[in-house]
This record gives C-alpha cells, sequence and structure tokens, in this order.
C-alpha cells in the first residue's frame, strides 16, 4: 500500500522539487531543519547529528537541523564548502494555521537562496573585501563581464573577450561566476577560485535583461548610464535575474551600472598577481602580500578601495595624478591627517549597513552606522575646508548636506541602540509622543506593581509574598508553601485566586493584578509597534537617501585611502613618483616593502637598488645574473610593485621614480621556483610564456625569472634565448630578465637597449658573502657550490661538487670538449646504465661482470679485491 505523506511532508516536497541545485533550509519553529539528502550531506558537512523523523515511503526520513540563532555560523561553512542553501521561513503565525483546522500546516515559503555571491550579512563577510558576483555573456562573437557586490552595491560591466575572462576573474576574485549553461568556464572558474552558476539561456536575452535592469534602477532607459553594447546588456541583465531568483524579489540596493574602458587600467593576468603576491601570499593568506604591507587604512571601506587600486592600477594619466597631488598634500600637514585618521576610525561600514537596511535584514545598530559615518563624514568635509585639490574637494562635497538625516537620525536613535529592532529601546525617548506615552504606561506598571506587592505584604502579613513574572502565568503572587493554609481560608482567599502549587511556592491572582497585567502587556505592545513603525520610518528616509550616502562611504573610502597612502610615505620614507606617458623606468634606491618589512622584523636592513630601462625608442631590457640567493627575485618583483603602487596613486618605496604609462604587467618565474602551486611542470611555464610573447605590447613591463630553467640545460638556453630576441625585437617592451645561464650575457653585445647587470656577491675564505647590490655588468662565476654549502648539503657532496666543478671548468679553459660530454665521463652524473656493454670495456670491468656477488664468499670477494687491484 502506498503511504501518503504527511500534509507537512507533501509540503517539504513540494518546497524541495521547486528549489532544486540547494540545500533547503526548512523552518520549524526555533530551529531549521534539513531532510533526506539534504540532511545526509549536512550532517556530514556540519559535524552535527544525524536522526530520524517518520517515515516516507515506507523508510524512515533522515533529518538533522540547526537552531535559528545560530544559524548563520551553520550558513558560512555551508557556503565554504561550496553549497548553496534555500531558506524556507513560516510565513503566518501558527495559530493562524491551527484556526484553518488541525490538519493544517503553517504556511512556508523560501524567502532567500544564499549563495557565496550574494552574502549580506556581517558575520558571512570579510569587513576589508569585497564580495563580488561576476557575469560572464557572450553574444554572438561579443562578449562582456559585469561584476557586483550586492553588500557595497558597487556594480560595473566591460567589454571582455573570452580570452581576457581569467585576467579579469584574477582582478576581481568574485566568489560566484554566473555563466549560461554549457559555457564550459568550469576549468576557467575552479583556476580563479570561484562558484560557477549555469543559468539557463533566458536568463541572458538582453532585451528582457534591459527591462529588469530599467525595473531595476527605476528608470525609463539605460541611456543615462551610457551606451551599452548587447552583450553587456546580457551580463547585467542576468545579475539582476539572479538576485531576484535568490533574494526573491526583494531587490538589494544595486548603483547604477558603471562602464569601465576596457583600456583603463594595468593589465595583469592571474599568474603575475600569484606571483607578486599582491594580495595574497603564495601560501594563500594576505600576511606576506603587498597589501598586508602596505595597508594603513583606517576604515573597512578604504582597504576594500587598496585592494581594487591594488588589483588594478589606473592607466589614465589625469587620475594618478590628481591622486597623487592628493596624497602629497596630506603628507605636507601631518596634523591634518592625523585628525582626518582619528575622524575615520569612527566611521562604520555604511556601505554595508545600507544594504542591509535595503534587504530588510538591517536592524537599529545599522541605521546608527549611517548616523555615526555621516557624522564624522560631515566633521570631515570641515576639516578639509575648501581646499583646492580635486580628490579631497569632491570627496568633501560629498561628504556634506547630509545635514537633515542625521539630525533625523540622531533625534530618534538612542546612543548604543541594541542588535534587534524585534525587542525595541532602540529610539530615543522625546522623538514620538505617543511613544513616550505608552512607555510611561508601561512602566509606571511597574511602579504600580511594586506598590500592590506592599500592600498585599500589609494586607497577609506574609513579608516574603512577591510579584513575579514568567511567560507561562504572567504576573502572579508567590508565597512559600508554609503559609498555605492562612492563604486559602477566608478571608485571603476570596480576593487571592489559587493559580499552582509546586513543591515549595503557591502561586495566586487577584482581579486588580490581571487588570494591571493586561494594561501592562497592552502596552508593552503597543510600545513595540509603535516602535517598528519609528524603524520604517528611519529606513525609509535612509533609503531615499541610499546615493548620496553611498557617494558620501565612497569619499571616505578615498580620503581614508589618501591618507593611508601619505601615512605610509611619511613611515617608510617613499616619494612620489613621475608618472608619465613615456616609456621611462628609473628608479632610484627602490626597495621591496614586503621583504623590507620581514627583514626589519629580523633587524637586519634592505639594500636599496637603481634600475634603469632607458634606451629611448629602442627596448629596453637588463639581464640580471648572479648567484641563487643574491637578490635577483626580490630586485626583479620591487619594480613591477612600484609600476603598480605609482599607478594606484600613491607613492612609492624608491628616493626617486620616472615611470611611463605600464599598459600591462607581466610576471613569470621558471618552473622549479613554482611548485607552491603543486604543479610545477615545464609546460605550464611555456604555456605562460606563450602568453606574455604573444600579449606584451610596447608599453608593457615584463618580468622573468629564470624563465626556462625547468628543462634540460641546453634546451632552457635555447629557449630563454630565444624568448629574449623576441621581445626584444617583437614585443619590443621594457624587461627584467633573471637567468643563470651566462652565456647569455654575450646578448647585450648583439641587441641595442640590452643591458647585463648582476647582483654583487664577495667570496671571502671560500664562502660566500651576499651584498645584495644590483650592478651594471655580468656576474664572474655563479657560486653554487657555496651557496650549496650554506644551505647544509654535506661536506662531501659539497666537496664532491667542488671537484666536478673544477674539472668541467678546467675542461672548459682547455677546450677538450663540451661539459656535456665532460659530464657523460663523470658515473656521477650518468642518470641510467648504458644500453649496451661499452665497446671499450676495461679489463677490470670485464671482471667484475663476470662475478655474481650472491654466489660468493667473504674470502673470494677478497680474494677479487687483490686480483682487481693487481690489474690496474
Ligand atoms: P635570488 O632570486 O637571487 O635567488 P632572492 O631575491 O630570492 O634571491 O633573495 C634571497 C634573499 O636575500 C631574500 O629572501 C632576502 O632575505 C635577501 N635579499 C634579497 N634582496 C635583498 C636586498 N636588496 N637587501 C637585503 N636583503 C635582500
Amino acid at each position: 500500500m502506498s503511504e501518503q505523506p504527511t500534509p507537512m511532508m507533501a509540503q517539504y516536497l513540494a518546497i524541495r522539487e521547486a528549489n532544486p541545485g540547494a540545500l533547503l533550509f526548512y523552518r520549524m519553529g526555533d530551529f531549521y531543519e534539513m531532510f533526506f539528502q539534504d540532511a545526509l550531506a549536512a550532517s556530514a558537512a556540519l559535524d552535527i547529528a544525524l536522526t530520524k523523523r517518520g517515515t516516507h515511503l515506507g523508510e524512515p526520513i533522515p533529518m538533522c537541523g540547526v537552531p535559528v540563532h545560530a544559524a548563520e555560523s551553520y550558513l558560512l561553512a555551508l557556503i565554504r564548502k561550496g553549497f548553496r542553501v534555500a531558506i524556507a521561513e513560516q510565513m503566518e503565525d501558527p495559530a493562524e494555521a491551527r484556526k484553518r483546522g488541525s490538519k493544517s500546516v503553517v504556511a512556508r515559503d523560501v524567502v532567500r537562496l544564499v549563495t557565496p555571491g550574494t552574502l549580506t550579512e556581517e558575520s558571512l563577510l570579510e569587513a576589508r573585501r569585497h564580495n563580488f558576483l561576476a557575469c560572464f555573456a557572450a553574444v554572438r562573437d561579443e562578449s562582456a563581464l559585469a561584476w557586483v557586490d550586492i553588500s557595497t552595491g558597487e556594480f560595473r560591466v566591460m567589454p571582455c573577450p573570452e580570452v581576457k575572462l581569467a585576467p579579469e576573474l584574477a582582478r576581481h576574485a568574485p566568489r560566484e561566476l554566473l555563466a549560461a549553461e554549457g559555457a564550459r568556464l568550469d576549468e576557467t572558474a575552479r583556476e580563479a577560485g570561484c562558484a560557477l552558476t549555469e543559468l539557463p539561456a533566458g536568463s541572458f536575452d538582453s532585451a528582457a535583461g534591459t527591462r529588469r535592469l530599467c525595473a531595476l534602477f527605476q528608470v525609463e532607459t539605460l541611456d543615462g548610464f551610457g551606451q551599452f553594447s548587447r552583450a553587456e546588456l546580457s551580463a547585467m541583465g542576468a545579475i539582476a535575474d539572479y538576485l531576484e531568483l535568490t533574494q526573491k524579489g526583494r531587490m538589494p540596493l544595486i548603483r547604477p551600472p558603471v562602464r569601465e574602458a576596457p583600456g583603463g587600467a594595468m593589465q595583469i593576468d592571474a599568474a603575475t598577481r600569484r606571483n607578486l603576491e599582491l594580495t595574497q601570499s603564495l601560501s594563500g593568506g594576505r600576511e606576506g602580500s603587498l597589501l598586508a604591507a602596505i595597508d594603513r587604512t583606517v576604515t573597512a571601506g578604504g582597504a576594500r578601495l587598496l585592494e581594487r587600486r591594488i588589483s588594478a592600477p589606473s592607466r589614465d594619466l589625469d587620475q594618478i595624478h590628481a591622486r597623487q597631488a592628493a596624497v602629497a598634500h596630506l603628507l605636507d600637514d601631518p596634523r591634518l591627517t592625523a585628525d582626518l585618521r582619528e575622524a575615520l576610525s569612527r566611521a562604520p561600514d555604511m556601505d554595508r549597513a545600507l544594504s542591509r537596511l535595503a534587504l530588510d535584514r538591517g536592524g537599529p545598530r545599522d541605521l546608527a552606522a549611517i548616523r555615526a559615518g555621516l557624522t564624522q563624514g560631515a566633521r570631515i568635509a570641515a576639516m578639509l575646508g575648501d581646499d583646492e585639490l580635486r580628490v579631497l574637494a569632491e570627496a568633501a562635497r560629498d561628504l556634506t548636506g547630509h545635514d537633515a538625516l542625521i539630525d533625523l537620525l540622531d533625534e530618534a536613535l538612542v546612543a548604543e541602540p541594541p542588535l534587534l529592532t524585534r525587542d525595541g529601546g532602540f529610539t530615543a525617548p522625546g522623538f514620538d509622543p505617543d511613544l513616550d506615552e505608552t512607555r510611561a504606561l508601561r512602566d509606571e506598571g511597574r511602579g504600580v506593581i511594586a506598590r500592590m506587592q506592599a500592600d498585599y505584604i500589609a494586607e497577609t502579613g506574609v513579608t516574603s509574598l512577591k510579584i513575579k513574572h514568567n511567560n507561562v502565568l504572567g504576573y502572579f503572587i508567590e508565597t512559600t508553601s508554609t503559609h498555605a493554609e492562612r492563604m486559602l481560608a477566608p478571608p485571603l482567599n476570596e480576593r487571592f485566586i489559587h493559580r499552582q502549587t509546586t513543591a515549595n511556592q503557591i502561586r495566586f491572582t487577584t482581579v486588580a493584578l490581571s487588570e494591571l497585567e493586561t494594561r501592562i502587556l497592552n502596552a508593552r505592545d503597543r510600545a513595540l509597534e509603535i516602535e517598528r513603525g519609528v524603524f520604517a520610518r528611519l529606513t525609509r528616509a535612509v533609503l531615499d537617501r541610499a546615493g548620496a550616502i553611498g557617494q558620501a562611504a565612497r569619499a571616505l573610502a578615498e580620503i581614508d585611502l589618501t591618507a593611508a597612502f601619505a601615512d605610509l610615505a611619511a613611515g617608510e620614507g617613499w616619494s612620489r613618483p613621475e608618472v608619465d606617458a613615456s616609456r621611462a623606468f628609473v628608479i632610484e634606491g627602490g626597495r621591496h616593502p614586503v621583504v623590507e618589512r620581514a627583514l626589519k622584523r629580523k633587524g637586519e636592513a634592505f639594500v636599496a637598488n637603481d634600475c634603469a630601462l632607458t634606451t629611448g625608442e629602442t627596448p629596453a631590457i637588463w639581464l640580471l645574473t648572479g648567484p641563487n640567493m643574491a637578490g635577483k627575485s626580490t630586485f626583479l618583483r620591487q619594480n613591477a610593485l612600484i609600476a603598480i603602487l605609482a599607478q594606484a596613486g600613491g607613492f612609492v618605496p624608491a628616493s626617486r621614480a620616472h615611470v611611463g604609462l605600464v599598459s600591462q604587467l607581466f610576471s613569470r618565474v621558471g618552473a622549479a621556483d613554482d611548485l607552491a602551486r603543486g604543479r610545477s611542470t615545464f609546460m605550464v611555464e611555456m604555456v605562460e610564456t606563450a602568453a606574455i610573447l604573444n600579449q606584451a605590447d610596447d608599453h608593457a613591463l615584463v618580468i622573468l625569472d629564470e624563465i626556462g630553467r625547468g628543462t634540460a640545460t641546453w634546451d632552457g638556453l635555447s629557449i630563454a634565448w630565444a624568448v629574449m630576441e623576441h621581445l626584444h625585437g617583437k614585443n619590443r617592451c621594457r624587461a627584467l630578465f633573471a637567468t643563470h645561464y651566462h652565456e647569455m650575457t654575450s646578448l647585450s653585445a648583439r641587441l641595442p637597449g640590452v643591458e647585463n647587470a648582476t647582483v654583487a656577491v664577495r667570496e671571502w675564505e671560500g664562502e660566500v658573502i651576499f651584498l645584495h647590490e644590483v650592478r651594471k655588468g655580468a656576474a664572474d662565476r655563479s657560486y653554487g657550490v657555496q651557496v650549496a654549502r650554506l644551505a647544509g648539503l654535506p661536506d662531501a657532496v659539497v666537496e664532491r661538487a667542488r671537484d666536478i666543478l673544477h674539472q668541467l671548468e678546467s675542461g672548459e679553459r682547455q677546450g677538450t670538449g663540451k661539459p656535456a660530454a665532460l659530464l657523460d665521463d663523470l658515473p656521477l652524473f650518468r642518470a641510467a646504465p648504458p644500453p649496451a656493454p661499452p665497446a671499450r670495456a676495461s679489463a677490470v670491468e670485464a671482471r667484475l661482470r663476470e662475478v655474481n656477488p650472491d654466489a660468493i664468499s667473504a674470502r673470494e670477494a677478497l680474494d677479487l679485491v687483490y686480483e682487481l687491484r693487481a690489474m690496474l
């Protein structure tokens, strides 16, 4: 007999079916419950107990649940593990359902789909990082990328050919990527470390997308925001569609889309970002990255802006100059900078508060955050006065004009409002006369109760009598059972109505007390209702000005970043780089901010170095040689970082810098150094090198560190050589090329614009001393053996290596053979036994081959040694 599911199970199954691809959190009272497969998956992922509830088709139903009050931390764990979660809430009071009949189930519906790219809760987000949702769309032969951070409202779009998708994803590091079904971006998404969500083709219809966007921004046409291609409309429209789907119609506050020009930012691909450890170190964390070393911002918004600027340094000279000028201005005025930073540090994250309020997930503290942010903003605008510098003046302008809202919030909110709207208590006295009156009634009720208790004590003579309150009985009078007889007998029992007897107490009520209780309860409910109204009104007032508040939040971030750059420049002795449209790259006294910081902690000094890639019209390339550990990689990277910082609008770690706009930055490391990624294959190295040679234009800056060493010596040298020639002849870009192939130094004589440089070392009593000084010229030798000794290679191995090196070097001097041939003569280097016995096997060898060591005794072995010895 087929079993009918219970009405509740039927409801569950219907909701389940309507929301495929996500775990269903099904609200039951104080818990979110999961059933069937969801329960199995969630209990394993969260390590929570799996139980059973009833049966379905004759089988017990697996179930697990998480308490509603702790749901956020479980949600975070699930999202981190790649799940999506649909949250089904009870849409009515259970009492309503009961009224409909004993069998009816509380109405439930999914109110939200939680996915990695659509988080807004403070506890689920990293304050100092963006949480982007990206969308890639292709319409015929055009394609575009749009991205949005619903927790801050940032919404952008740009044309993006598919080959540029990976570098763009690397720049924004979105948590989630939307793409059309069958777009086959699994690998790309995995590489970029984001979740891939495929949407049906219908979501990408550009005409429907335009309509959705118009509705979202409440405009007739999108023309006011700029001209968008069909692919861009499709990408943005699909984002709007997905937000409707996940937020179930309650749309987040999104700013009008900004179209980014594809050439607006320095292009930095994923490998380069990883390599230069811009926002994450190779080991994965923020510590050890450029961002961690230079982040002096004091607000979360400022930190997010810094990450954006570092991830996408500008190519707009005007913009760069304006930002530099603002930093210089603050650097000249340390008092102002300190005051600004102090005020900024009190400004909460308005962006995120605003987004929670828009999604109806906000609370009184979000209103207070807006109040504090705008208040500090007004203070900051006053400090800046009528500053003429563009960046600061614009910011100051965006921070003014919020007085009416500040006054309203000030008047309406208490100083430190509670977290939840539900319990009330956030409205300041004096704001709403109705509320004040109701509150007085409620509080007065409490006073009346105290008086009533005193009266009853006098009347009964029971001094331990108390009026108490609990959720079951409401207000009641309590005495210990020792007084039971008195209380239950006339005349007292006429007024004191018995309600409950427990082990030690007896509880009563009186008509007067019940009446009072009703009055108090009514007053409390009424006060809460009024406060809910106040909250709604304030939220509306804030959302009415959402655009202006968003601008103010951005202004605070801009000022914070400017002041942070000034603070950094002052503290670390950085200087203002000259950035222009030339192809110069001249650095004096350059330093690597991360290495320098690490050395400082150990009490060691960093050796500053110059770099001068200037040869006018011809490409300029430095070929850097020097032993391992001398500081080649550090030098290469520091120059790349200086270019990034200069175009990010900040100052740079150098005593002087002249940077001609860098259009693209490429950095590659030879395969052997790339172990951290677990794919140290020569193939990867070559694929990445190919990407540079195919893409770099004449304004690119290329940094190649030991390219070609993932293969045999001669192969490697040949590849490095050819790559160098290509960079010089075809790409014609600026480049720094570190290699341990000394043979390459002869290229400088043949290719104009190629210069040799080396990191100096000194040899002292057979040991190397690293000077970390970059000089013109080629390294004399590689000191590899000495470095190996420093690394703790056993003495015997070091000695043997010295011998071999000596033989190789003398062979080379005498011209008796190529090193490869010489190596073959050294048994140590022969990788595999020769296929057949050598033609001229010595007599000793021939004799040895006849022997089977397992078959001879010790005595015979000794005799054999004598015999062999005699043959020499
Ligand atoms: P290479 O690439 O030549 O093998 P690295 O650039 O990795 O060498 O540098 C090795 C170590 O030398 C670094 O970890 C750092 O501690 C130190 N170092 C490098 N450059 C400098 C410098 N300019 N001043 C001081 N120490 C340096």
